[in-house]
């Protein structure tokens, strides 16, 4: 063979500035800890890409038990794309593309094995605008357990059902109107349904996408006070546009800027002692 068939021909020049541009771009280091006390919901080295767009690059960061890890950052920097492949609702987006590693209990969630339906009831999600179905509010709560054979008969399905609304927070407000619609509740009524919807299939994790932000303050405080509950039993992982929120409800914050995760800490030391120039100009207001 000849030698120059052995050594790589150079790279034309755009091709380095490009290859450099790459290489600065991962050369970031998140600041903070982003290990958990005990994690078991894992992202390594996390990018997501819609076509050409770089939505998501470089991330690492651990979930752990009982805990509600806040992401923050301005608008369009990955919040809701990075918390969309924990449960690998962005499957549904055709121009998305994930890659890294996202483990739950250690196993790998984009394995070819993984059961999809499955997987997004361990890793339950509730979204910005309650989405309950045109269903009564008994068989809102109902849908999950029945499509996963949870309950063996009519009691049990009663049971969880009645769990599942006491543990929303919802069920002395509807236990007497359990065939009524469900889209027939206020909007953070609504919003306890549709969380009371995600926890009768008994997840590990709650994925919440800006949960009060079609709420008012009163409906918000609930929500609120019930995701500070809900930690009892599950990891909640909250995208919220508001800070206070942020500061209020979470034990770890993720501050997110231009797709990297930049600073991830214990909420007060982000909120009081942000190690980042990024992070300090938002938390500021000096940005976003
Ligand atoms: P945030 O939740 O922080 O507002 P997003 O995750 O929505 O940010 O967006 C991050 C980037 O990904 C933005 O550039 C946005 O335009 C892009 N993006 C988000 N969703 C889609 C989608 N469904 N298709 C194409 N690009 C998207």
């Amino acid at each position: 063979m000849a030698d120059d068939q052995l050594t790589p021909s150079a790279p034309a020049a755009p091709a380095v500035e490009e290859y450099r541009r790459e290489q600065d771009e991962r050369a970031y280091q998140t600041v903070g800890n982003p290990r958990a006390k005990r994690p078991f919901l894992c992202t390594e080295h996390v990018d997501v890409y819609y076509d050409d767009n770089h939505a998501i690059i470089d991330v690492s960061l651990e979930i752990g038990q009982n805990e509600v890890i806040a992401l923050i950052g301005p608008s369009g920097c990955g919040k809701s794309t990075y918390l969309r492949c924990l449960n690998r609702m962005n499957d549904t987006i055709e121009s998305a593309r994930v890659t890294g590693e996202i483990s739950l209990d250690g196993q790998d969630i984009y394995d070819r094995s993984m059961d999809v339906v499955a997987l997004r009831a361990r890793v339950g999600m509730v979204f910005q605008k309650p989405n309950p179905f045109p269903k009564s509010i008994y068989d809102n709560v109902a849908y999950g357990p029945r499509i996963h054979g949870l309950a063996a008969n009519r009691a049990e399905l009663d049971e969880i059902v009645h769990n599942s609304l006491e543990r929303a927070g919802l069920l002395a407000e509807v236990k007497d109107r359990l065939d009524e619609p469900g889209t027939g509740l206020s909007g953070g009524q609504q919003q306890r349904l549709c969380i009371a919807r995600t926890i009768a299939v008994s997840p590990k994790v709650i994925l919440m996408d800006e949960p009060c932000s079609a709420l008012d303050p009163i409906a918000t405080a609930r929500i609120e006070d019930l995701i500070d509950e809900l930690r009892e039993n599950y990891a909640i992982v909250i995208v919220t546009h508001s800070m206070q929120q942020a500061a209020r409800v979470s034990q770890r914050t993720a501050y997110f800027h231009l797709g990297k995760l930049i600073e991830v800490d214990d909420t007060d030391r982000v909120f009081t002692n942000p190690q980042h120039k990024l992070t300090e100009d938002y938390i500021t207001g000096r940005f976003g």
